[in-house]
């Protein structure tokens, strides 16, 4: 058997060579190709995606052997437990903040594993993940008190699987200008004593998008009970448990009491309190023949 040429290098090489989607390549691109490429990825690319992305992280796939492991994890600045750390292309982290950047990213831990720190620490510094955004004289705005102005924008982003998509949040406050950042707190103020105008003094207001009634399953069949989930957002205040909700639309006031709290995904109920601006699901029992989409609940 003769030599082979290296699909990604272009050099010659002896011995089995490794697959990708054009070609095979040599071992010692194999070891570059594993440092940058999570489980079988590259088998998929192309020999110029490849190339390309081994050009990329030149830099630090030659410097990989000789990053120092630190003392602190330089994500979140814990001390780095000597085991429970994953090691980055360039740095190595704290496993909670591995597991944050594998949910903030989308990105399984072998993915995350093949990444610099500089491409993940960007994740960290968005607003929902710090709680807020500091202005550029140094005030740090929190998030919850800007969330009347700012809600989370929900997205769902396609996804392969049984599910078809997964719920994503886009973060206004992530892409606000300094100017409107130092402005938000004051056109929170009146955005609130707006809303207080309109729909009275209350602990929160809550506006209705959809009435689900729940059910279980057992063998394969519905079983529909009387519970429903008021799905909406808090326009203005929090809401607890057990908080009452009134109903006013012309009629009298209807009443329901909050059971349960759920954030935005159906099959959560289990939070202990609604945020302002929040979107999320009001869990009540009984019937329920009054509560329509576009209605405004007052919390008390
Ligand atoms: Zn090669
Ligand atoms: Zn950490």
């Amino acid at each position: 058997m003769g030599a082979k040429i290296c699909c990604i290098c272009g050099k010659e090489y002896k011995g089995m060579g490794h697959p990708c989607k054009d070609g095979d390549y040599c071992g010692d691109c194999e070891k570059k190709v594993t440092r940058v490429f999570p489980g079988e990825d590259a088998y998929y690319e192309t020999s110029a995606a490849i190339r390309a992305k081994l050009e990329k992280y030149a830099d630090a796939i030659a410097a990989y052997d000789s990053v120092p492991r630190p003392e602190t994890c330089p994500i979140c600045g814990k001390k780095l437990p000597k085991l429970m750390s994953m090691r980055l292309l360039d740095a190595y982290i704290c496993m909670n903040c591995a597991e944050k950047a594998s949910g903030l990213m989308h990105q399984s831990y072998d993915a995350i594993g093949c990444m610099c720190l500089g491409e993940i620490l960007p994740f960290f510094n968005k607003a929902s993940v710090q709680g807020g955004k500091t202005d550029s004289g140094g005030v740090f705005h929190d998030a919850d008190s800007l969330r009347v102005l700012y809600p989370l924008i929900r997205t769902l982003r396609e996804t392969p699987g049984e599910d078809g998509y997964d719920v994503d949040y886009i973060d206004p406050l992530d892409s606000l200008s300094d100017e409107e950042l130092r402005s938000a707190p004051e056109r929170a103020e009146l955005r609130r004593s707006y809303l207080r105008q309109q729909y009275g003094d209350h602990k929160a207001i809550f506006e209705v998008d959809a009435v689900t009634k729940l059910y279980n399953t057992s063998k394969g069949r519905r079983f529909y009970r009387d519970e429903y989930r008021i799905g909406g957002r808090v326009l203005l205040g929090e809401i607890a448990l057990r908080d009452t909700a009134v109903v006013r639309r012309g009629e009298q006031p209807r009443e329901l009491q909050i059971r349960k709290l759920g954030d935005s995904r159906e099959y959560i109920s289990n939070l202990k309190e609604l945020k302002e601006g929040s979107e999320g699901g009001l869990f009540a029992e009984g019937v329920l023949s009054f509560v329509y989409p576009g209605d405004i609940l007052c919390i008390d």
